[in-house]
């Protein structure tokens, strides 16, 4: 069943889909625990962990204040190396370029998450071009007709079982054995014809290196390198605040990256592309376009949210977040899930109805702070999102939350709620057959008060 996304169902609908799946989250706990704990160990291997990841919140935050002058630079010397560059105010422009560029042509492309989000893969078929996806796990997103459910590991939420049913069409004359090598196999076999058949090829990008000119492009199944060497032209989709300014920078980034990512030292492919192929090279696309989206990216510089941009699309915040590994990916309805989902798709699908609702997933345990590799403090941007949000909710949730505050800001009132409570301890169970209460009880177990407050064993000098 394809998973309803934002606008198509809300949030608790869209987690009571995800919850009655029985084997999802097992897979995602599995898949989530094995990148977390393999980030540890990584991390455990350096000396210094903490000034790495100070250094690089650092370079984060000089990149987003130098923005428009970094752009400037990345865009010129692109130019001079003889690459075409386009600047695309939202998706609908970024589709656009990107499809005038493909002209109905056979593409590859590679995993790219501002394509995700920009919803590059339908613009392109609606525009008439073949698009096949390149990284595993989105070849088998594409062929379930599904969204990815993690930023990193697209098909996370498959099995070799359910991956073999997919693969089983693919395979001339009958079924695929079920095991990852045979899996594997195929898929290369079936790629590989697709590569070599392919006009354009469309990646990602990692990092814009602005001294260079440069773009780049980490994979660990070198699909990168073959969409970006092979069709005669390659397309770079990339979101205006992925920049750098130079190759320091990167170098100490790719490291943050790639251990946060998968607990890598580094990933098995790093691809560099400059510009098209110069007369002298032996192989490299004759057209090289990097096509810059914004996509309301600039509308974030310098506001609360000014902070989100610094991400480096890393997902480790995801591996560790105990809403996502039980409704897994698909619940939050949007391309980007997870702490950092919750922060951007407000954002990002603003105009999209219930986009404010995805702020409500999440803990706010921090253990998303913990992790982030540059230092993203995403518990402060969820409660600026759920402050924009509440403007928004239904008069008698914002008058219950104005009730409370207005009792809990005087000691009179508060100890008077409290003795009520107390008192009224034995028909506790019945919040749970009114609203809000009979949403919120299903499935939890409805704490009971304690007999004796907390002031009054204190008073009595029982603690
Ligand atoms: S917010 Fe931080 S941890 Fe989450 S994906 Fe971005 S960089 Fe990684």
């Amino acid at each position: 069943m394809i998973p309803p996304r934002l606008g198509e169902a809300s949030l608790r609908d869209r987690t009571r889909v995800a919850l009655a799946d029985p084997v999802l989250r097992p897979r995602t706990a599995r898949a989530v625990d094995r990148f977390a704990s393999h980030r540890v160990e990584s991390l455990a291997r350096l000396d210094d962990p903490g000034a790495l990841r100070d250094a690089a919140r650092r370079v984060r935050a000089s990149v987003l204040s130098d923005l428009p002058a970094l752009l400037e630079r990345f865009a010129d010397r692109l130019l001079a190396h003889g690459a075409h560059v386009h600047w695309a105010h939202d998706a609908t422009e970024a589709n656009a370029a990107v499809t005038g560029i493909a002209r109905g042509g056979r593409v590859v492309k590679s995993k790219s998450m501002v394509s995700e989000e920009i919803g590059l893969g339908p613009a392109l078929e609606h525009a008439g071009c073949d698009v096949v996806e390149t990284d595993l796990g989105e070849w088998i997103v594409q062929l379930a007709g599904e969204p990815p459910s993690h930023i990193i590991a697209p098909a996370l939420h498959h099995d070799r079982d359910t991956i073999g049913e997919l693969f089983d069409r693919e395979a001339d004359g009958g079924g695929v054995d079920r095991e990852p090598t045979a899996l594997a196999a195929l898929a290369r076999e079936r790629l590989r014809e697709r590569f070599l058949a392919a006009d354009v090829g469309i990646t990602g990008a990692n990092f814009g290196v602005a001294e260079a000119g440069a773009v780049v492009l980490v994979t660990n199944e070198g699909n990168g390198r073959l969409v970006t060497s092979l069709p005669p032209v390659h397309v770079v989709v990339m979101g205006m605040e992925r920049l750098t300014a130079d190759w320091q920078q990167v170098d100490l980034l790719l490291g943050m990256l790639t251990r946060a990512a998968t607990g890598q030292s580094l990933t098995s492919y790093v691809s560099v592309t400059g510009g098209p192929r110069a007369i002298d090279d032996d192989a490299g696309p004759a057209e090289l376009h990097v096509v810059i989206v914004d996509n309301g990216r600039s509308a974030m510089l310098g506001t609360e949210l000014h902070d989100m941009l610094a991400c480096i699309r890393c997902g480790a915040c995801l591996n560790v977040c105990p809403v996502f590994r039980q409704i897994g990916g698909h619940a939050y309805g949007s391309t980007y899930p997870g702490p950092m989902g919750s922060v951007l798709t407000p954002t990002l699908d603003a105009a999209v109805p219930g986009a404010g609702e995805v702020a409500d997933a999440s803990t706010l345990c921090g253990a998303c702070n913990e992790v982030c590799p540059v230092g993203i403090p995403l518990t402060d941007l969820l409660l600026v999102q759920r402050r924009a949000a509440a403007v928004d909710a239904p008069w008698t949730s914002r008058a219950a939350w104005r009730a409370w505050s207005a009792a809990w800001s005087s000691p009179v009132r508060y100890r008077a709620s409290i003795t009520a409570a107390t008192t009224a301890r034995d028909a506790s169970g019945l919040a749970a057959l009114v609203p809000p209460g009979d949403r919120w009880a299903p499935g939890r177990a409805v704490p009971r008060p304690a007999a004796r407050s907390f002031r009054a064993r204190w008073k009595a000098g029982e603690i």
